[in-house]
């Protein structure tokens, strides 16, 4: 399964016109690699409590199939957020499909490009009243006890299911640290309770005997990749990775390099694997208003699907593409074709003044008014650079996620099953069903039951011909 966070379907128009104007054409016309997926539906992305959902409760739906309340991962709606006694009541919690893919006997990996305790990935494994308790000092910043409800780097490490995961590769290492402690790059620690998990994981994985190994820069993790160990655990940065227009790609791995990675690794299991990978910083290029990040982390999740594509057969895998939520970046008439998609508009407001191609409704890039009107944003002095943030209406310090429908493309073995516009809740489910793993498992053994009483009837039919012939 892959993710693009807070890839909207107004970030797909945008960015296959900025992967075809990369390449000297026009761009419109482009293709990102999932958008050529013989399936394409829809997914209705509210939850319990909010009309406009956040990475956690989508999560929650997209990895563990039911919708619950905004900002908690992997519990119920019964749990409202910070509510540290709820969330630990068993009846409260949810499995993930990466729990339903370890009781069939398979592997499992996450990927992603923002901080491994994250909401997005924390919805493989964890089950945590706030997305926000990472580290112990999260949950006791929020006067609540962490040795009850334990943060989600501390349930990566210690916990089932993800104590079983076999490839970890993200960012983050700050909150696997102790405060006391600087990362190989520089980054403090977030840590109060003194534990290094970097170093428990790897003590837990040695006192089972298995072969693993840390790596924090692409060079380590290139070393590995031709035999990767039973288990590994990738921590790029202290925080989260950086975008790839900022990345050094000497030190830093592409997300496309992660998926290969974790497919040539999980692949070895002959029972097969659930990995999710996550373009994560889609989401915060949009909510800073910087576009041509949001867009180019866009095309780099476009890159790593394509590998997938080559390295996995369509006859035996599915593959799902779909987003957690949508932003409200909007793309603005009128412009001729192959007009630069991070450009301006060639018309004007009413006001006289030029408008750009895309914008926000809202966010950090709104600009005041002066002497009663709007200002020319394309005057200003690092206008066109990558670091230039576009043109949004209401300001706020944030620009938010919006409400509209997320887009799921789907290839390999049920791919036909994504059609249709449904609860985002469904797409497990039906990931599930196609795989022959978790709820959906009753159907498989449903289908093989038929086909062994078919099987009986038949041959009780050709002993009764036998018999009667006589
Ligand atoms: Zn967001």
């Amino acid at each position: 399964m892959f993710l693009g966070d807070g890839m909207s379907v107004p970030t797909l128009a945008a960015a296959r016109t900025l992967l075809g104007q990369n390449q000297g054409r026009t761009g419109e016309e482009s293709q990102l690699s999932f958008e050529d997926f013989p399936t394409v539906g829809l997914a209705k992305t509210y939850c319990v409590n909010h009309q406009i959902a956040d990475s956690a409760c989508t999560a929650t739906a997209y990895l563990c199939g039911v919708k619950n309340n905004y900002g908690t991962i992997g519990v119920t709606a019964a749990v409202p957020r910070r509510d540290c006694a709820a969330s630990l009541v068993k009846a409260n919690q949810v499995a993930s499909i990466a729990e339903w893919a370890l009781q069939d006997d398979r592997d499992v990996g996450i990927v992603t490009t923002t901080r491994i305790t994250h909401a997005s990935p924390a919805g493989a494994f964890a089950k945590i009243a706030n997305r926000n308790w990472e580290s112990d000092y999260d949950v006791l910043d929020e006067d609540r006890d962490p040795t009850l409800c334990r943060d989600i780097a501390h349930q990566l490490v210690h916990s089932y299911p993800a104590n079983r995961f076999k490839v970890i590769l993200g960012g983050g290492r700050k909150k696997f640290l102790p405060h006391t402690m600087y990362d190989e790059e520089g980054t403090q620690g977030d840590r109060t309770d003194g534990l290094n998990l970097i170093e428990e994981w790897e003590a837990n994985k040695a006192s089972q005997n298995v072969t693993y190994k840390y790596v924090w820069n692409r060079e380590q993790l290139m070393n590995v990749s031709q035999s990767p160990p039973e288990y590994l655990l990738g921590l790029f940065e202290g925080n989260h990775m950086k975008y790839h227009l900022d990345a050094n790609n000497e030190t830093e791995p592409t997300l496309t390099e992660l998926t290969e990675i974790a497919i040539r690794s999980l692949s070895r299991n002959e029972n097969g694997f659930f990995l999710f990978v996550e373009s994560g910083r889609i989401d915060h290029g949009h909510h800073d208003n910087l576009v041509h990040k949001a867009l180019d982390e866009t095309i780099h999740l476009h890159l790593a699907v394509q590998r997938a594509t080559e390295l996995l057969s369509e006859e035996d895998s599915l593959i799902v593409v779909t987003a957690d939520h949508s932003h409200v970046m909007a793309i603005n008439g009128y412009t001729p074709r192959g007009s630069s998609i991070l450009g301006r508009s060639n018309e004007v407001g009413d006001d006289g003044i030029p408008y750009m191609t895309i914008s926000y409704t809202n966010g950090p890039g709104a600009r005041g008014h002066v002497n009663g009107s709007r200002v020319d944003v394309t005057a200003d002095d690092d206008f066109g650079s990558n670091a230039w943030m576009t043109h949004a209406e209401v300001p706020l310090e944030d620009e938010t996620h919006g409400g509209d429908d997320v887009a799921v493309f789907a290839r390999g073995p049920h791919h036909a099953l994504f059609t249709g516009l449904y609860e985002q809740s469904r797409i497990p489910h039906l990931m599930g069903y196609a795989a022959c793993i978790g709820p959906g498992l009753h159907y498989c053994n449903a289908t093989s039951t038929m086909r062994s009483s078919i099987f009986l009837i038949f041959s009780l039919y050709l002993l009764n011909t036998l018999f009667r012939r006589r």
